[in-house]
């Protein structure tokens, strides 16, 4: 529920209000303040609440039911896009970010390698997996601990902070030490312990939507981490099990403005994962850009053939150079920084 106040009305009497609900057990209370002036949201238990006492309340100016059952990620609670600061950098807002690297972490040579070229030709994060949720037990499984060490080596020579994925809670404390994005898998996106957990950290956490979940379903996983008390969530569109067997999974480039349209969260697309062919990416990454998302995440290797994961869908350093000159391009036509 959002209680919008009168204009003008004073600070205090508004503090008084949000003092006397937050004493109703069960529920939390969130200032909204945005161009059209001073709401604020109630989630939780809000039956406890008594609409008709409220809405004689002479400050009240109205009050709005959110039908929706994700709140805090909603963007009726707030109206302006969230912009997700790491370090230096940020996903959401005016820029198109680009997180690139290999599907994991393979040696000290070739996760070095793929950094500074994806450095070099304009990438702003690192990506790769030390932990892989393979569908195979006897598939590589990552490099795991090792593999996080040569992550942390490549931010250090590159400058880049780095992105990888996160499987299980008895990991949290040392991801978010070493880590400047947690990722949360395809595979996990209904964990809800671990979303529980994700909660109660304050690192950006790049949620990825499960390979046949639903867009609220996204927004619920999101709605877990937030109701928490962590905001820094990045959503991430990485394509969906259709009946196309001709691709990985599908594009859902509809997601983007619905997503958009929904929350106040950032958005990214994964065209690799969502194509699993690497000619794909660079048509994909710019529809992304296009359907307005806020940045890609895309995998890169310097020998896809030989690649110990998602080789057939990882593109070559020169190829990401030509695709980052064509975001550009596109970039300049629409008026958004890549
Ligand atoms: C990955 O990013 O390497 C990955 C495993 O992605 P997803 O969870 O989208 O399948
Ligand atoms: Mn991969």
């Amino acid at each position: 529920m959002i209680i919008k106040i009168k204009k003008n009305t004073e600070e205090e009497k508004i503090n008084n209000m949000v003092d006397f609900i937050k004493k109703v057990e069960g529920v939390e209370v969130q200032f909204i303040r945005s161009k059209e002036g001073i709401s604020f949201g109630i989630t939780g238990d809000i039956k406890a609440i008594n609409k008709n006492s409220l809405l004689n309340n002479k400050y009240v100016d109205e009050i709005i039911e959110v039908k929706e059952p994700y709140k805090k990620v909603n963007r009726a609670f707030k109206p302006e896009d969230t912009i997700v600061s790491i370090g230096g950098e940020k996903i959401g807002g005016e820029k198109f970010s680009v997180i690139a690297g290999p599907c994991s972490v393979e040696s000290e040579n070739q996760i070095l390698a793929i950094a500074s070229e994806v450095k070099k030709h304009g990438a702003q994060f690192l990506r790769g997996g030390a932990y892989k949720p393979r569908t195979s037990p006897y598939s590589f499984q990552g490099m795991k601990k090792d593999g996080l060490e040569l992550l942390i080596k490549a931010r250090k020579s590159t400058g880049l902070p780095i992105v990888t994925e996160l499987m299980s809670p008895y990991d949290i404390e040392h991801f978010e030490e070493n880590v400047d994005i947690i990722q949360v898998g395809a595979r996990n996106m209904q964990n809800f312990e671990l979303l529980k957990e994700l909660g109660k950290t304050k690192k950006p956490i790049l949620l990825k939507r499960g390979l046949s979940n639903t867009i609220e379903e996204l927004l619920m996983s999101a709605e877990y981490i937030m109701y928490g008390g962590n905001e820094n969530i990045i959503l991430c569109e990485r394509g969906i099990r259709t009946f196309e067997r001709y691709t990985r999974n599908t594009l859902d480039i509809s997601a983007i403005p619905i997503i958009k349209k929904l929350s106040h969260l950032p958005v990214v697309v994964d065209p690799s994962h969502s194509s699993g062919k690497w000619w794909l990416v660079d048509p994909l990454a710019k529809a992304a850009l296009v359907a307005g998302a806020d940045g890609i995440i895309v995998e890169v290797h310097n020998d896809p053939e030989n690649a110990l994961c998602d080789g057939d869908q990882s593109i070559k350093p020169s190829k990401f150079a030509d695709m980052m000159k064509g975001l550009k391009a596109i970039g300049d036509a629409i008026g958004k920084e890549v």
